[in-house]
C-alpha cells in the first residue's frame, strides 16, 4: 500500500503529465469504483452516468493531496477524489512520445497491454490516455460537481495534521500524545494526530527516536516525544525527496523505483542486524501489523 511519500510523488508526476489537458472522453468499465467507497458499495449506473457527464469536456487544473487521497481539481470547480487503497494504479500513456508512465501498485500486465482486465476507468485526454487500474478494486474515484458538495461529505474529518505542515509542531504533538492511550505505534498509525504515517514510516521513526513500538504512548518522556517528533519530520521529508519507498507494491510515475527503500533501517528487515548496535532486529505484531524494532536500541 503506498504511503504518504509515494502518493506525494505520484501527485507531482501526474501534475507534469496531465495538468492543462482536456478530458475528451471517459469510459467507466466498473461502475462500482465511481459509486462510493467502502466494502458495502455496489455498482450504480446513475453514478456512472453522473461521473462521465460531469467530467467530460473539463480540463485538469490542479492535483492536491490530503494524507493518501488525491484531489483532482477540474475546470468549473469540479472535483474527483481518488484513493488508490491497496492496489490502485495510474498509468498515463502519451500518444505523441508514446511514453508510458505509471504510479501506484505495479501491475505487470499494464506494462504490456492497455487497457487490460484490471483497467476500470479510462480518461482520454488531448495528448494521451490516463488509465486507472486496480487488481483488487478497493480504490475509488468519486465525482463532485463543486467544492461545496465535496466539503459536505467531510472526508477528512477524522484526519490529523499533515506531517509536513506548519501546524504540526512539537507543542501540538506533545498535547495530542498525552491524550491518547495505547501503544505508541498504534497511536501513530491511527491517523488522528498525524496523517499518512503507515507501517513503514512508523517503524522507521520509532527506530530513529530509539523508542520501542509497544510502549504505551502516555509513558513517553518529554525528551522522547521531542525525539520522535523530529524523527517523523526528518524521515517523511527525506522519503518525499528521494521518491518514496516503493516496496513491492509501489512504483514511481517515471518507472523508477523509489530510493527510500534503500535507506530503511528496520522495515522489512526482521532478523537482519541493527545498523546501530549490530544485534539482530526483532519482530512483533501491533494491531495486526508486522513491526520490526531493535530490542537493544529501542527502550
Ligand atoms: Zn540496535
Amino acid at each position: 500500500m503506498p504511503e504518504l511519500p509515494e502518493v506525494e510523488n505520484l501527485r507531482i508526476g501526474l501534475i507534469k503529465a496531465i495538468i492543462g489537458q482536456k478530458i475528451k472522453n471517459v469510459k467507466v468499465q466498473k461502475p462500482k469504483l465511481v459509486s462510493g467507497k467502502g466494502t458495502l458499495r455496489s455498482a450504480s449506473e446513475k453514478k456512472k452516468i453522473e461521473f462521465i457527464r460531469g467530467i467530460k469536456g473539463e480540463q485538469f487544473v490542479d492535483i492536491e493531496r490530503r494524507a493518501k487521497n488525491l484531489i483532482f481539481k477540474l475546470s468549473h470547480g469540479k472535483i474527483i477524489l481518488v484513493h488508490l487503497k491497496m492496489s490502485g494504479q495510474f498509468v498515463y500513456k502519451n500518444k505523441i512520445q508514446s511514453k508510458l508512465i505509471s504510479g501506484g501498485h505495479p501491475i505487470e500486465l499494464s506494462e504490456k497491454e492497455l487497457p487490460n482486465k484490471h483497467t476500470h476507468v479510462i480518461f482520454e485526454l488531448e495528448n494521451g490516455t490516463l488509465y486507472y487500474n486496480d487488481t483488487r478494486m478497493f480504490g475509488y474515484l468519486l465525482y463532485y460537481p463543486n467544492q461545496k458538495s465535496f466539503e459536505v461529505e467531510n472526508h477528512f474529518i477524522n484526519y490529523g495534521l499533515e506531517p509536513l505542515s506548519k501546524d504540526f509542531n512539537l507543542k501540538y504533538f506533545k498535547k495530542e500524545l498525552k491524550n491518547k492511550k495505547g501503544k505508541i505505534k498504534a497511536v501513530l498509525m491511527d491517523q488522528k494526530i498525524v496523517t499518512g504515517l503507515g507501517n513503514i514510516y512508523a517503524d522507521e521513526s520509532l527506530f530513529e527516536a530509539r523508542i520501542r513500538p509497544d510502549r504505551n504512548s502516555s509513558s513517553l518522556s518529554m525528551l522522547e516525544v521531542e525525539n520522535l517528533y523530529k524523527a517523523i519530520i526528518r524521515i517523511i521529508r527525506r522519503a518525499v525527496k528521494v521518491g518514496g519507498s516503493s516496496v513491492a507494491t509501489y512504483r514511481l510515475l517515471d518507472q523508477t523505483r523509489g530510493n527510500y527503500a534503500r535507506e530503511h533501517k528496520v522495515y522489512g528487515k526482521a532478523g537482519k542486524l541493527c545498523t546501530h548496535c549490530g544485534k539482530p532486529l526483532a519482530k512483533t505484531t501491533i494491531q495486526g501489523r508486522t513491526t520490526i524494532f531493535c530490542p537493544r536500541c529501542q527502550k
